[in-house]
């Protein structure tokens, strides 16, 4: 029997937003991610500071500042015996899609870093998440959650706090809040 295809999302699903510590920097402001409703955290940049922003956004690694979001490499490796995993993370940054190409670079390096036991073969780089299909996915992101697939999990973010059960369940989506959960619901007969 062929393993189950899962995606799985990777900014705020596998780590936090990379947006917070450089807008806080930027800004000179100690904003939270609890602060923020909007998916975009870097729209608080007023829009005539936005260019000098992402001119430098992209000269260092902002995946060398991030924090995992708990117990993900475990869980993930865990779920890597029972399930075939797919990372798929989009790569060009909405407010500036000419300054995102090092994005790709640094997001495959952080993957081929820190996740030996996924296959680089296996991550799709790309914002139009819609294409996607298989048998779960995982992503923080509603909108992104509208592929082929015969469940889908919202995780928990501070920008999808709000969304009700009521929405979500007429989308066939379900919430989960941690990769414990996650873990949980999908190697609970494994
Ligand atoms: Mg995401």
């Amino acid at each position: 029997m062929p393993k189950k295809k899962l995606c799985v999302d990777f900014d705020d699903t596998i780590v936090e937003s990379i947006f917070l510590k450089r807008v806080n920097r930027f800004l000179k402001t100690n904003y939270t991610a609890e602060d923020f409703k909007n998916y975009y955290i870097d729209d608080i940049i007023p829009i005539d500071k936005r260019q000098e922003f992402f001119d430098t956004f992209c000269d260092t690694n902002p995946y060398l500042e991030v924090e995992f979001l708990p117990n993900v490499r475990e869980v993930l490796e865990r779920l890597s015996k029972t399930y075939d995993i797919y990372i798929c993370s989009g790569c060009v940054m909405n407010n500036m899609p000419s300054a995102s190409a090092e994005i790709f670079k640094y997001k495959y390096d952080f993957l081929i870093k820190n996740f030996s036991f996924l296959s680089p073969r296996k991550f799709i780089f790309t914002n139009s998440k819609e294409v996607l299909c298989g048998d779960i996915i995982i992503d923080d992101y509603l909108d992104n959650l509208s592929g082929d697939f015969k469940e889908k999990y919202l995780f928990t973010s501070y920008h999808n706090k709000d969304f009700t059960l009521e929405k979500l369940s007429a989308l066939g989506v379900r919430r989960v809040n941690s990769w414990k959960e996650i873990e949980k619901i999908l190697l609970k007969n494994k």
